[in-house]
């Protein structure tokens, strides 16, 4: 496994293997991988030659009174679980490096990042499209994965792509869960005994409201308040929001009806720590 450390090498090292006929799989995440990275490792490379990952904690992605200083980077770790995963190019850059002079440009996605992460983080959505627009910039033409995990995000970074003509197809993967349906994230480590057991509410209120819509819920404002009553039922979690949208846009809906594809998402604090799940469902 390579591992490269400046803009310029990962360019360059992507470049050649495109120059040699070799087709490129992206990776991007902050690191602290775990079995939900490595699933995507596994997506791009049945997708692509040679894959590439990137491991950097962007700081412009986090609110000043966010986790930035806390966030886990066991860097050792991180680069033994991708060369045993089969990553070929590793790219982790510093913050210096990856921000040169102060930043006077940002991408902003408008719309789509109204709502949820976008509303309880309003500075997010463009920190991440910034950067993923630098990293999509460095990498050239490629596949790039992405977890439903933040389902939010992939609809996000895919409208981006596509409005921006960026040369990258946005290839969105599914939720890697723990035994017990947690959603696994490098964010669950925060968590103490008790709030590792109380998280587990957030997968079992999107499994009971898929299944309400399964039985003939057709009230959306019915499925999401029975969402948030299951989730506020647990002392542990607090609440921050229950929301289901049409898969595509996005968008808030009232009604269900046959055949729709419709997104539950759901966000709660247990204690500091903010853990996200969703679920797909179709109407039946
Ligand atoms: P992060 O390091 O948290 O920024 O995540 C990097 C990438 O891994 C993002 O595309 C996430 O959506 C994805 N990811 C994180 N957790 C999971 C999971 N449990 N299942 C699938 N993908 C995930």
């Amino acid at each position: 496994m390579e591992i490269v450390t400046t803009r310029s090498e990962f360019r360059r090292v992507l470049d050649a293997h495109r120059t040699a006929g070799r087709s490129v799989g992206l990776v991007p995440t902050m690191g602290a991988l775990h079995e939900g990275h490595l699933s995507l490792v596994r997506h791009a490379r049945a997708r692509c030659d040679v894959t590439a990952m990137t491991i950097f904690v962007n700081p412009l992605q986090f609110a000043p009174t966010e986790d930035l200083s806390l966030y886990p980077r066991p860097i050792e770790r991180d680069l033994e679980l991708a060369a045993a995963a089969g990553v070929d190019v590793v790219f982790t850059p510093t913050e210096a490096e990856m921000y040169p002079r102060p930043m006077v440009t940002t991408v902003h996605v408008a719309e789509l990042t109204a709502s949820m992460e976008g509303a309880a983080r309003p500075t997010h959505f463009d920190g991440v499209t910034t950067v993923v627009t630098k990293l999509f910039n460095l990498a050239g033409p490629c596949h790039a994965f992405f977890g439903e995990k933040d389902y939010q995000q992939v609809a996000v970074v895919s409208r981006m792509a596509a409005d921006l003509e960026q040369p990258v197809v946005v290839v969105p993967c599914p939720i890697v869960r723990e035994p017990d349906g947690l959603a696994m994230s490098s964010r669950n480590v925060y968590l103490d005994p008790a709030q590792r057991a109380a998280a587990v509410v957030l997968s079992r209120a999107l499994a009971d409201t898929a299944e309400l819509i399964a039985e003939g819920e057709l009230s959306a404002l019915g499925a999401v308040t029975a969402m948030a009553a299951f989730i506020s039922s647990e002392p542990l979690a607090e609440l921050d929001y229950a929301a289901l949208v049409d898969a595509e846009t996005l968008e808030p809906l009232e009604f269900l009806e046959s055949g729709m594809s419709v997104r539950l998402l759901v966000c709660a604090r247990f204690g500091t720590t903010r853990l996200l799940d969703n679920m797909g469902v179709v109407v039946p």
